[in-house]
């Protein structure tokens, strides 16, 4: 075990090219894409700060490492978006006739709210 976390261990990239360490060996504030995903953060453009390696079934593993301090919390829709969003959804529930807006959407079959429609 030693012989092969040993293997796996680069911190400086001199054998890899790339920090290196082994699988739950890497220091505070690194953290695997799915770290990132699970902690509510994306990578966000930045290149990859290290990876971690071990020996899996079939073969070594890699998983790229993304510095905490760099990443992004994720998308999330501009206000504009949302705005629109409303709207449209907005618009799904006014009737073309009466011009309330319902709580519900407008059936399109009907084309007008439960209260105009014959
Ligand atoms: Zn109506």
């Amino acid at each position: 075990m030693a012989r092969t976390r040993a293997a796996f261990y680069d911190p400086d990239g001199v054998r890899y090219g790339l920090p290196t360490f082994w699988w739950r060996g890497a220091p505070p504030g690194y953290a695997t894409r799915r770290q990132l995903r699970a902690a509510g953060l994306r990578p966000g453009g930045q290149p990859i700060a290290g990876q971690v390696m071990w020996r899996g079934v079939g073969g070594d593993r890699v998983a790229y490492l993304y510095r905490v301090d760099l990443a992004r919390p994720k998308r999330t829709a501009t206000p504009a978006q949302r705005a629109a969003v409303d709207k449209a959804l907005r618009a799904r529930r006014t009737c073309s006739t009466c011009g309330e807006v319902r709580w519900y959407y407008i059936p399109r079959s009907l084309g007008e709210c439960l209260d105009c429609a014959p």
